[in-house]
Formats: structure tokens, sequence, C-alpha cells
């Protein structure tokens, strides 16, 4: 362990924020950032690995994908690439990002809930694992995967074998990979606390729905159908599900793989692609439930998941980056209304907006700095944390007890590495704010670099049709 690890998040977080006050990147005209530890990135994918390590079989196929949603900034994508995480993509932006990341097509999976057949053909060009949402989308790659063959019908998909193919070797230049198909089944497990978060309610958008009058049957009998369907896949939710809902999910997915394999009298699914959703505590600095937990409770839940029969597939998003996250914001104006104490700050629903529209679901921790980046220590007093946003909802805390908030001080949000900075929200016409990385030194000293630069006036306007 070097000497910087050592220190805790909550050191490495005061060394981050002193360090962004002294070389002056709050100003005026950007009075907000955004702050990433990636030591504490690298930290939390390590004992990603090494959790689900503990509880594989030798030998057994484990790829993690990150949810680019989570986090959609091309260095974080390579840096996570560079640390043996691929990428899951929803949508073809995502995809896009994953592949300027340079991560190659065999380690990214495709899950857009209305993938376009130009997205489809692309992804089957490209070589990017699919997971078919529903019945359609099974009929579009049908029709892909015959064509691609050169031959009409079934019997051309048996070119197509599910299994990832070994890369392109030296005598095929530019020839992808086989993609690996699968479809996402919903196993219907009900909803955890957030109701927008739950993707396996009985009528979830998402998916198969494994329950339905018929349903495991048509499954059954579309991957005896189709020799080129290799995988399952299901995401139970993200946030506020309980990990054995979670584990269940997994455990139904292995049941349905090893009916449809049982039923072939051959494997034919050959991969479980079982999501991601891991919560994150929101509350304190500590990351509960672990990744090792978590894989440690799904063996138990469902042990062949790990008896080395099946390869495996994560998608964790948020449990990867969240607790690396900071999103610095300057208290522009103090002031008092009806008896409240507000602080005017420049973080509001643009960058938090999950936070401001549904305040119940996702509070954040908020943290007081001084105008030199140091931690305040002033007598905690109830005040609203306020933003920049014209409409009177726009704020991040509500009658929170902090030390005082004054002008010029920082009001930094705890947690917010993953779905905030990187996720805003065009409200107001606020330019989204740079982001950058943290990395400490053997002496603790922190080092910071660009992962986005901040968005400049101009480029919004031209965004905007100008
Ligand atoms: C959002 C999403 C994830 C990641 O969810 P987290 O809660 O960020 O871990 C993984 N898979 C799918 C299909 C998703 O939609």
């Amino acid at each position: 362990m070097t000497p910087a690890t050592a220190l805790d998040l909550a050191a490495r977080r005061d060394l981050a924020v002193r360090a962004a006050v002294e070389q002056r990147l709050l100003t005026d005209d950007e009075p907000l950032l955004a702050l990433l530890d990636l030591t504490a990135v690298r930290d939390t994918v390590r004992a990603l690995h090494a959790g689900f390590a503990e509880v594989a079989a030798p030998g057994q196929q484990v790829l993690h994908t990150f949810a680019v949603k989570a986090c959609s900034l091309v260095p974080v994508l390579r840096l996570l690439h560079g640390l043996g995480v691929g990428c899951e993509a929803a949508s073809p932006g995502e995809l896009a990002l994953a592949r300027a990341a340079g991560v190659p097509a065999g380690r990214i999976v495709l899950d857009s809930p209305a993938k376009t057949g130009a997205e489809l053909r692309e992804a089957l060009r490209l070589g990017v694992a699919v997971n078919a949402d529903n019945v359609q989308e099974l009929h579009r790659l049908d029709a892909l995967v015959s064509g691609a063959s050169g031959t009409s019908g079934m019997s051309g998909v048996s070119g197509v074998s599910g299994v990832p193919a070994p890369a392109a070797g030296p005598g095929s230049p530019g020839t992808p990979a086989r993609p690996a198909l699968g479809i996402r089944v919903n196993p219907q497990l009900g909803a955890g606390s957030i109701g927008a978060m739950s993707t396996a309610t009985v009528t979830s958008k998402f998916g198969i729905p494994l329950a339905d009058p018929g349903a495991r049957e048509w499954l059954v009998r579309a991957f005896l159908e189709r020799p080129w369907l290799t995988r399952l896949h299901c995401h139970v939710g993200s946030q506020g599900m309980p990990t054995e809902v979670m584990a269940a999910g997994a455990r139904a997915l292995l049941e349905l793989a090893d009916e449809i394999n049982e039923a072939a009298g051959e494997q034919r699914v050959t991969t479980l692609d079982i999501g991601g959703g891991l919560p994150v505590n929101f509350t304190s600095d500590e990351a509960v439930p672990t990744h090792a937990e978590y894989a440690r409770q799904l063996r138990a839940a469902a042990p062949g998941l790990f008896d080395g029969r099946y390869g495996l597939v994560t998608e964790f998003g948020r449990s990867l980056i969240a607790k690396a996250g900071l999103v610095v914001a300057r208290v522009e104006y103090a002031k008092t209304s009806g008896g409240r104490r507000i602080a005017v700050t420049h973080a509001g629903a643009q960058i938090a907006t999950r936070t401001v529209f549904a305040p119940g679901a996702w509070p954040l921790r908020v943290a007081a700095y001084d105008p030199r980046g140091r931690p305040k220590q002033a007598q905690p007093v109830r005040q609203d944390v306020a933003g920049p946003c014209c409409f009177a909802g726009d704020l991040v805390a509500r009658d929170r007890l902090l030390p005082r908030l004054d002008q010029g001080d920082l009001a930094v949000l705890l947690d917010t590495g993953a779905y905030y900075a990187s996720t805003p929200f065009g409200y107001n016409s606020l330019p989204r704010p740079a982001v950058y990385g943290v990395t400490f030194g053997a002496d603790h000293a922190p080092s910071l670099s660009v992962i986005r630069r901040p968005q400049t006036l101009a480029e919004l306007v031209a965004e905007s049709g100008g």
C-alpha cells in the first residue's frame, strides 16, 4: 500500500478541495467544479476484481463492465478500461464514448432500451455484445444475423456463435470479433425504495417479463430456435434495491439458463449478465455494501453462478465511482428569509438534478469549507443550500444543520462521482463545469488533471443554435 492510500477518503477530500482553491480553479467565470478522486476509483475497482475472484471458480470468465451513464466522461472510461473494466452502453452516444476511450468491442455490452435498426447493425458490425430487450428487437436481430451470414433463413445463423470470439488475429486486420447476443429478462421481483430506479417491477418497461403467462416457454423456445443466442441479461434496479432482491434476480437468470440448456441438450447459454445496481451509502464515507460482500451474497443465493459453468458479466455504475466524486460550489451570497438562513451557491438542478427534483430519494451530504478551502469549524446552524437556477425549489439541502455558510465559502456535495457532473441538465443555460481528476503522490500531495474542460459560453451559444 502506498502512503497516499493510507489517507482515508475524508482526508483526501480536504486535500483536494484545498488544492483546487490554491490553484485558483474557482473563479467568477467558473464558480463551480467537480473533483474525482482517482485513487478512490482505483481502490474500488481493485476490490471489485478481488471480491469476485474470491468466489469465482478457477478460470471462470468474469467481465466487469462500467455503466457509462454513471460517469459518461471519456478519460474516466479509459482509466477504467486500463483497470480491466469494460463498458455497458445504453445509447449510440454512450457507445461512441466507450469507443473513444479505446475500449475494444468485445468488452462492450449494448443495452439501449430503444435500439434502432442502424444501432443494432452497427453493434453487430463492430462485434459489440447486444442484449435484446423485447420480441420485436429479437426479430430485428433475426434479420440482421441471417443477413450478415449472406444467406436467408435460420440456416445462416450458425456462423454467429455468441461465444465471445478471440480478437481478430494479425492475419485478419479489422475483422471484428463475433458479437455475443442475448435477451434481457425482467424477473419481476418488485420495487426497491425508489420507484423510478426499480427495473424489475411487474410492469417495468425493461426486458421480457419472466412471470407473464407463456413468457418462460417463449424464452426457452427462442433460444432453441436460435443457436446464436448465448446470453441472458437482467438488471434489477439502481439504488434503493435490496441486495437480496438483486441476488434473487441473478438466481432467476441462472435457473432459466439451466432450463434452456437442459432443453437444448447442450450449453446454449454460456454467459449470464447480472447487471449492476449495487446501492451506494450516501450517509457516511463508508462503502456499504462492498462488491465483495455482494459477491458472497450472490454465491449464497445462487451457488451455480460460480461453479464455472457460465461466464459472468457485471454492469456496475454508481457503486464504482460515486464516493470518489465531489461537487465544489462557491457561496455567492448568504442571506436570510423568514428567519431561514440561505446560502446561494452555484450548485443546483443543473448538476444535482435528481437531488433537487426528488430530494427525498436522493439526499446528499453537504460539507462546508472556508474561502481558503479548509473545513469550516463554526457552530452548525439550520440553513438551506440553494442553487443558481430560477425556480424556488432549486435547493440541494433544506433546513440542514451545517457550519454557517457565508459569502465566499464553499459548499461541497459529497458522493457525487456518479450521475452528477457527468449528467447535466440544461436548465437556465448554465455551462457545464470542469471535472478534474485528483491523484495523490507519495508525499500525499494532490495532483489535479483535467478530465473535462469547463464549457465556454461560446460553446453553449453554438449548442443552442447560435
Ligand atoms: C443503469 C444501469 C446499470 C448501472 O446501474 P448502477 O445503479 O449505476 O450500478 C447497469 N445496467 C443497466 C442495464 C442499467 O440500466
